[in-house]
Order: C-alpha cells, then structure tokens, then sequence
C-alpha cells in the first residue's frame, strides 16, 4: 500500500509554524509582488502569494502593471523597492511580457530580497553550499520527504528536467542531503532504464500523464512536479497517478502535492529575508 504525500497538509503545517513564529518574535516583513499584464494563471498565483502572506501575519503589496510596461520601467521599480527598507522580498511573476528580458529582471533584483531564489548569486550560493535563498518549489520537495520521513541520504535520486527554477536546484539539494542524484533531460537515452533505477523519482518534465509504471521501480518514491488542465477541466500531473501509483512505496497527488508548497517556501523565504 503506497503512502499519499499530503503537500496540502505540510503546506498548513509550515505556514502555521511561520504564523506562530511571525507573532513570538514579532517579525515585520513586507513582501512586494510585482505582475506584468493580466495572464489570468498569474493572477491566481499572485492572489495565493498575498493570501499566504496575510495567512502568517506579513504584508504584501502588489504592483499591478499594465502589459505594455516598457523593460526600463519594470527596473526601475525593481530598484526603487531594492532601496526601500520597508520592502523584504521582491519576486516578480513570470512570465513576463515577450518585450521584457526575463534574464536582466532576474538579475536586478538584490539579492537580499530575493526570496524567489532565481537570482544568480543565489544560485551559486546553492552550488556551493552557502547560505542563502533557494528556489520554492525544490525547497518544497525537500520539505515533504522531510517531514514524511523519507531518508535522502544514499538514495538513488533521478531528476527528469534540468530547468533554472526546478530541475537544476532540485539536484543540488538532493546532492547537499546525500543523495546519489541523475539528472535527465530531453536528450537523455534510455530514460526508461535509468527512471528504473531511482528509489526517489522527481518529474519536472511538463508533459501530462508521461511518466507510467514501465519508468517506475517496485517501492519507489515518486514526486510530481508537472501541473496541467485536462480537457475534462480536472488537473492531472507529469506522472500518470492511477498507472503508477501501486508501484510506489509513496507519491504525491496532483492537485496537493508539490503545488501548495511552493508558496508555503516563498513564505519561509519572507520570513528569512525579515531576519537578514
Ligand atoms: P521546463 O519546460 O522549463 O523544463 C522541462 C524539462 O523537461 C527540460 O529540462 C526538458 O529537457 C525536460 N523534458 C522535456 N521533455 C522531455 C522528455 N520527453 N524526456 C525527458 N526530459 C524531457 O519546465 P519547468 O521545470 O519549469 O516545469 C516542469 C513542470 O512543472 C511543468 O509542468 C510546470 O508547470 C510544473 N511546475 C510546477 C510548479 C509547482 O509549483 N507545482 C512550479 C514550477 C513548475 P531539455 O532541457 O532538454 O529541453
């Protein structure tokens, strides 16, 4: 019998852990959110962010700015809150408009507010292990095999997807907890044979349903990363649930796996740019 990981459940948890600790030690923080145009999956996200931070106790404040801000324009807020000792956390939504250079937004964020995690200095602090801010939702995969005691250490670990935000962080903190990790991507040969191999499965690859039982080992551990819309309206992940799920010895659903954790580690990222 497989175990169902409850990222809905440990999301509460940590957020409810964060709230506590926000009113004890009296944390202030300020979290600005800034949205280009009006995609409708970013605002639902942008909403979660502000009902998040209201949730444990932080402010928020949204800059909502229309779809033909120019490149110049969206830095030049971005250096107005880096200077604003009010603001804590900066996070952009992405994507951004196609006349707006992602890599350079990225970039002008300090990265002391850098609470997304994408900066490069927070990169390469992740690289090589020193402190600093780490991208959610591999913060948050981290977190539910935690706090479902389930052991990194010495595990084979495979990775499928090797973007900036998920794959490649992903792999390095399996590495930082011990783990023996492979990282796939789209030119991988034979993803089938090595899959087989992982006791901890992650799939970042963002094709619906693709991973079946044929990539599964007998008691692994399968994480899904990949959130899409079916036509029936329903969410369904990278990994075919129903197909694999009796093959794992524990896997997290699509809705509520990693999904609310990603924010649940934006709010821990909040809270530590309060106290840096
Ligand atoms: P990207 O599209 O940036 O990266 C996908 C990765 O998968 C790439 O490295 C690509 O390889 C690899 N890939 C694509 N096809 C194959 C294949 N057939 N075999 C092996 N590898 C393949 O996606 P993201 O990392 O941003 O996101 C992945 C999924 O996770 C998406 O569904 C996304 O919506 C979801 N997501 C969910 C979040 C959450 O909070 N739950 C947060 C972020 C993302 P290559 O590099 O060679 O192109």
């Amino acid at each position: 019998m497989y175990k169902l990981i409850d990222g809905k459940l440990i999301s509460t948890q940590i957020k409810d852990e964060l709230k506590q600790k926000v009113a004890d030690e009296h944390i202030r923080a300020t979290l600005a959110v800034i949205q280009v145009g009006n995609d409708p999956a970013s605002s639902v996200y942008v909403g979660n962010k502000k009902k998040a931070c209201e949730y444990i106790g932080i402010g928020s404040a949204a800059y909502e700015l229309p779809e033909e801000t120019s490149e110049e324009e969206l830095l030049k807020l971005i250096d107005e809150l880096n200077a604003d000792d009010d603001v804590n956390g900066i996070l952009v939504q992405l994507p951004v408009p196609k006349h707006i250079d992602e890599k350079k937004v990225i970039n002008r964020i300090s990265p002391l507010k850098d609470v997304d995690g994408f900066h490069p200095e927070s990169v390469g602090n992740l690289c090589i292990g020193q402190e600093g801010f780490v991208s959610c939702t591999p913060a948050g995969i981290i977190e539910l095999l935690k706090r479902s005691d389930i052991d990194i250490e010495g595990k084979e670990c495979v990775v499928i997807g090797r973007s900036n935000i998920v794959g490649k962080p992903m792999a390095l903190l399996l590495l930082k907890n011990n783990g023996t990790v492979t990282v796939c991507h789209s030119k991988t040969r034979d993803l089938k044979t090595i899959c087989k191999r992982a006791d901890i499965l992650i799939v970042a690859i963002g094709k619906p349903k693709m991973i079946t039982s044929e990539y599964v080992k007998e008691g692994a551990v399968v994480i899904d990363v990949g959130i899409h819309r079916m036509e029936n309206g329903k969410l369904c992940g990278d990994v075919d649930f129903d197909d694999v799920k009796d093959h794992t010895s524990a896997i997290t659903p699509v809705p509520g796996g990693v999904g609310p954790m990603t924010i649940a580690m934006l709010m821990v990222n909040c809270v530590k740019a309060a106290n840096r």
